[in-house]
């Protein structure tokens, strides 16, 4: 039986890096399932759903929801992509949140979108979105085919209430304080690359390697025989 490894990654960067336009290349590209926090949180706000109407002034005023709330939101709606590979938008955005995925998945690899906040300013200003699938635009460098309209589906783009000057401030905030120790968490935790290992532990493990390589064929025989 071939059996396919699956591969689990995040992206980050400050509100407004490209995470969402980037996200939906690599998907593409590679074939990964895609969850966004913010689009799973302003679906639950257009649907007004009793979570939806509780976060929508949190997320208005560019804070953060509440680290309980996502975390049990975006874990239950990976439960129905958790046999493929994914690609987390927008989540973990607290080292609180880092480790509750933590204690479910272990992640591949941590994307880190660097963009300067002066351009971030300036992109937000002119930024659209298609919110039922979560497209978004922009009319400086990347406009729908027909202004304000979505390129897939003919449908009208909107504006975020979140995208004001006075709000992504205070988003880049919120970034600075709480999700850029993640970056540091994840940098913290990464696994030593096969290229470090020392030249005594490199000699073991190949001694290991070989060891179970034997081992791995006696089996073979003894089943063969059976
Ligand atoms: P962009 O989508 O441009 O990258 P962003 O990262 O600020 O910008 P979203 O990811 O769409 O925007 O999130 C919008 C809002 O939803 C956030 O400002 C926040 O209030 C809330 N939110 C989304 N994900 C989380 C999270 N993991 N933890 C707490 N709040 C979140
Ligand atoms: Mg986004």
């Amino acid at each position: 039986m071939l059996l396919q490894r699956i591969f689990r990654a995040v992206i980050m960067g400050p509100p407004g890096s490209g995470k969402g336009t980037v996200s939906g290349r690599i998907v593409k590209s590679f074939g990964l399932m895609h969850l966004s926090s913010g689009d799973l949180l302003r679906a639950n706000i257009k649907a007004k759903t009793e979570l939806g109407l509780l976060m929508k002034s949190c997320i208005d005023q560019g804070q953060l929801v509440p680290d309980d709330v996502i975390s049990r939101l975006i874990l239950t709606e990976m439960r129905n992509i958790d046999q493929s590979s994914w690609l987390l938008d927008g989540f973990p955005r607290t080292v609180s949140q880092a480790e509750s995925l933590d204690n479910v998945y272990s992640v591949d690899t941590v994307i880190n979108l660097d963009v300067p906040y002066q351009t971030i300013k300036q992109r937000l200003t002119s930024r659209w979105l298609h919110l039922p699938s979560g497209r978004v635009y922009n009319i400086d460098f990347n406009p729908p085919k027909i202004a304000g309209l979505d390129d897939v589906t003919g449908e009208p783009l909107i504006q975020r209430h979140d995208d004001t000057p006075e709000t992504v401030t205070r988003r880049l905030k919120a970034y600075e304080n709480q999700t850029q120790p993640v970056l540091e968490y994840y940098r913290c935790r990464r696994k030593p690359e096969p290229y470090k290992l020392s030249k005594k532990r490199n000699v073991l493990s190949l001694l290991t390697a070989f060891i179970f390589s034997k081992l791995k064929y006696l089996h073979m025989l003894y089943e063969h025989n059976m």
